[in-house]
Parts: C-alpha cells; structure tokens; sequence
C-alpha cells in the first residue's frame, strides 16, 4: 500500500466526522442562545462521540505504523483471551452478545507477543461483535486447539458471513463494508500483519451456518 492510498484514506475517514462535528457545534450554540438547552446537550453528546470514533481511528494507524516486532513469549491461550474479553465487556453486554469458550487442552499456550496477540483478538471478536449486531441470538464462539504441533485458535459468529467475492479482499488495506466513519478497514490487515510477523498464519473460511470463522495457528511450545 502506498502512502498515497493511507492518506486518502484517513482524509476520507477524517473529514467524514470532522464536517459532522462542525455542524453539531453550529447547531449547539443557536440552540443555546435561544435557551433550548436539551437540544444543546444533545448536539454536544453528538460532538463526543464523534470524537471518541476519531480517537479510534488513531489508535488503529499506530498500530498499523509500528514497525519493529514485540519479544515473543510463552503466553497461556486462556489468558490472552480473557484479556480480550475483559477489553470489550461493555461491548459485548450491551449487545447480549453470548460468548462461548472451548479450549482443549486448558492449558494451551503459544508463542506471540502478548500486547500484539491482545490486539488480534480483539480486532476479530470488534468484528465478530459488529458481525452479529442484527442477529437475533448473537453467538461468537472461541475454540482453540493443537492442530499438526502448531496452536490453532479459531473465532466463529453466527452474522451474515462474508460474501465469496469479499473473502480474497477483506485483509486489503483500507477494504472496509462499514458506513463510513464506522472503520477504516485496517484491523485486517494490522492482524495479518501482526500474525505473520509472530510466525503464524490465518485464515477465513464461512460457517455451516452462514457466519464468519477467523482461524489463527501459531506455534506452539512442545
Ligand atoms: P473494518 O472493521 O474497519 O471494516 P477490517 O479490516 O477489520 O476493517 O474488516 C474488513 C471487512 O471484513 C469488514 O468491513 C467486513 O466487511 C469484513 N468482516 C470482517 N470480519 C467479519 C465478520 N466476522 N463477519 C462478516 N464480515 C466481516
């Protein structure tokens, strides 16, 4: 990806709520001179949002800028999910999402960075989460294994899936099916990134029910 395609698109991304934000404001202070101070508010709770998407973006293109590999470590499975898990609970509360877990053996462990591995995780449950947003009985579920000496952790939903034409597309920089100013179709590629660089490799097949299944190998310790 050159420079050139990363600038237009977080100008694109950028501008989206930028011009939202210049609105709301505008909109905030003639409510508030005519002392409709509800609608002020609300104007204003718009303008945080909007921010806090914003602050999001940045999030995602330092990680996307980070050059040098974190020290790999043995890290339990167990544990790196449950860090994920505990980073998006207000999430995944909000929307009922019901989580099941299976990892056998329980104590399974792989190599990886645990601040990089943490970020996978939670970038495919973000989408997972985001997936399963319309369904009526929201399932993510995490398996994990020891497949041919390699550990092999696996992230199912039960959303809509990806179309067959979108599978070759989705870990493309900047390939995003969100409205705009909802993703800026990074995450992807960040944890294909992330996940070749700790010597591991994923994949994307469809569920037998429709829905998204992510699979991550990564070596695991003999
Ligand atoms: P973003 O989340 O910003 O769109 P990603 O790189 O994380 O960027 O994802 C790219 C695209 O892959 C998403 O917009 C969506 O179309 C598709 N995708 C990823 N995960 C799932 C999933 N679990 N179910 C359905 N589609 C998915």
């Amino acid at each position: 990806e050159t420079l050139g395609q990363i600038s237009a698109g977080i100008n694109h991304e950028l501008n989206q709520p930028l011009a939202a934000i210049s609105s709301y404001a505008d909109n905030c202070r003639q409510f508030f001179l005519k002392g409709r101070y509800d609608d002020a508010a609300w104007n204003m709770e718009q303008i945080g949002e909007l921010t806090d998407r914003m602050a999001q973006i940045g999030v995602q293109l330092k990680a996307f800028s980070r050059k040098t590999s974190g020290e790999i470590e043995i890290i339990p499975v167990h544990g790196a999910i449950d860090g994920a898990l505990e980073i998006l609970s207000p999430t995944i509360k909000k929307n009922k999402v019901n989580i099941v877990i299976d990892i056998d053996p329980e104590d399974l462990e792989f190599f990886a960075n645990h601040v990089f591995i943490q970020q996978v995780i939670v970038n495919l449950l973000s989408n997972a989460i985001h997936a399963v947003e319309t369904v009526e009985n929201p399932i993510i579920r995490i398996v994990a294994r020891v497949n041919d000496s390699m550990a092999q952790l696996e992230i199912m939903d039960n959303g809509p899936g990806i179309s067959k034409e979108n599978l070759d597309k989705i870990f493309e920089p900047f390939f995003t099916t969100k409205k705009s100013g909802h993703g800026l179709g990074l995450g992807l590629t960040i944890t294909e990134r992330i996940i070749k660089e700790m010597s591991g490799k994923i994949i994307v097949e469809t569920e037998r029910n429709g829905g998204a299944r992510f699979i991550i190998l990564l070596p695991t310790p003999l």
